[in-house]
C-alpha cells in the first residue's frame, strides 16, 4: 500500500480512499485543523486560548497541533486541566500532560475538585446519590473549565472532541428527543453571555483512530488508561452503532455530521437561551440556580 507520494503508506481512509504515508498524513492532519478553525472564526488574531488537556489522546494532539498553528498565527495557549479526583487514574494523566507541557512549553495549571468544590469525585461515588458518577463528573468539570478559562483572562476554551464524539453526541440527543442540547454541539460557538467563555472543537472532523495513529507517529505521550468509572451504556450502544453502519458504509459518520451541520445555524438560532446569573456562585446558568450549586448542595 502507497502514498501518492510514492512512499510506504500509513493508513487507509476507507471514507475516502487515500492511502497516507507517515509525513503526508501528518500535513493532512493539520491542513484539517487548519480548515476547520478557518472556516468557522474559531480562532482569530490575538486570541488566549485555554485547551482543556485531560492527558487522553484527544486532548493532547490537539494541544500540540495547536501549538505549532500558534508558532505560525498569533494567539496564545494555556494548557487547562481539572483533577476530579479520582485515584491512579487521573493523578497519573496529570503527569503525563505536565511532561507535554514543558516539552512544548505550555503554562500549565491544574484545579481539583476537591480544592474548588470541597469533594473529590472518589468521596462523591460513595456518597448516597440519585445519578450517575458521569453526571456529577460532567457538570462539575464544564463549570471548573469555563469559570477558570475566563479568571485566566482567556477568550476561548478549546476541547478534543473528535468526529466520533460529535455524532454520538448528535444522534443520543436526536433518539432522546433533547432538543435543547441537540442545538448546542455545532461547528461555530454562538456568543451567549460574557460569562460563559466559547467553547470551540477544533478536531471535531477528525476519526478518534486518526488522533490514534497522530499521537503515536508524532511519539506524542498520552494516558491510554479509562476511567474507573466511566461505563455510560447508552453512549457505549451508539459507538456500537455507528461504528458497524462505518464498517458497512464509510462515509456514515461524515454524512451524519454534515447533515446535522446543515440544520445546526437554524436550530442554534432558535434555541440559543439567554442566559442569567445563579444566585448562588453568579455563575452562568439556565435556570436561578446552577446546576452545580444545586448538585453541591444535594451532595
Ligand atoms: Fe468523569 Fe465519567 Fe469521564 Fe470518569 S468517565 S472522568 S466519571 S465523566
Ligand atoms: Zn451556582
Amino acid at each position: 500500500m502507497y502514498c501518492k507520494c510514492g512512499k510506504k503508506a500509513i493508513i487507509f481512509r476507507r471514507y475516502s480512499g487515500e492511502k497516507l504515508c507517515e509525513r503526508c498524513f501528518n500535513k493532512s492532519m493539520i491542513d484539517r485543523v487548519k480548515k476547520v478553525i478557518r472556516k468557522y472564526s474559531l480562532i482569530e488574531k490575538n486570541d488566549r486560548v485555554c485547551v482543556a488537556v485531560s492527558g487522553g489522546k484527544d486532548s493532547l494532539v490537539l494541544l500540540h497541533i495547536l501549538k505549532k498553528l500558534s508558532e505560525k498565527y498569533p494567539f496564545d495557549l494555556i494548557a487547562l486541566t481539572i483533577d476530579e479526583g479520582i485515584e491512579g487514574y487521573r493523578d497519573k494523566a496529570i503527569e503525563t500532560v505536565k511532561r507535554n507541557c514543558e516539552l512544548l512549553g505550555i503554562e500549565s495549571r491544574v484545579y481539583s475538585f476537591k480544592k474548588e468544590l470541597g469533594y473529590p469525585l472518589d468521596e462523591i461515588v460513595k456518597k448516597d446519590r440519585e445519578l450517575s458518577s458521569c453526571s456529577y463528573c460532567g457538570v462539575f468539570r464544564r463549570y471548573l473549565l469555563n469559570k477558570k478559562t475566563r479568571e485566566l483572562g482567556c477568550n476561548k476554551l478549546a476541547v478534543g472532541h473528535n468526529l466520533d464524539d460529535e455524532v454520538q453526541t448528535i444522534l443520543m440527543n436526536f433518539l432522546r428527543g433533547d432538543l435543547s442540547r441537540f442545538g448546542r454541539t455545532g461547528p461555530y460557538y454562538i456568543y451567549l453571555n460574557e460569562r460563559f467563555v466559547p467553547r470551540i472543537k477544533p478536531l471535531r472532523e477528525i476519526p478518534e483512530k486518526e488522533n490514534v495513529v497522530y499521537a503515536l507517529s508524532n511519539n506524542i505521550e498520552v494516558e491510554f488508561s479509562t476511567c474507573p468509572y466511566s461505563g455510560e451504556a447508552y453512549r457505549n450502544n451508539i459507538r456500537e452503532f455507528l461504528n458497524k453502519m462505518e464498517l458497512e458504509q464509510p462515509t456514515t459518520k461524515y454524512s451524519l455530521l454534515r447533515s446535522y451541520d446543515k440544520i445546526y445555524s437554524l436550530l442554534a438560532k432558535s434555541l440559543a437561551k439567554k442566559l442569567k446569573y445563579c444566585e448562588k456562585c453568579g455563575e452562568p446558568t439556565i435556570g436561578n440556580v446552577c446546576k452545580t450549586c444545586e448538585f453541591l448542595e444535594e451532595l
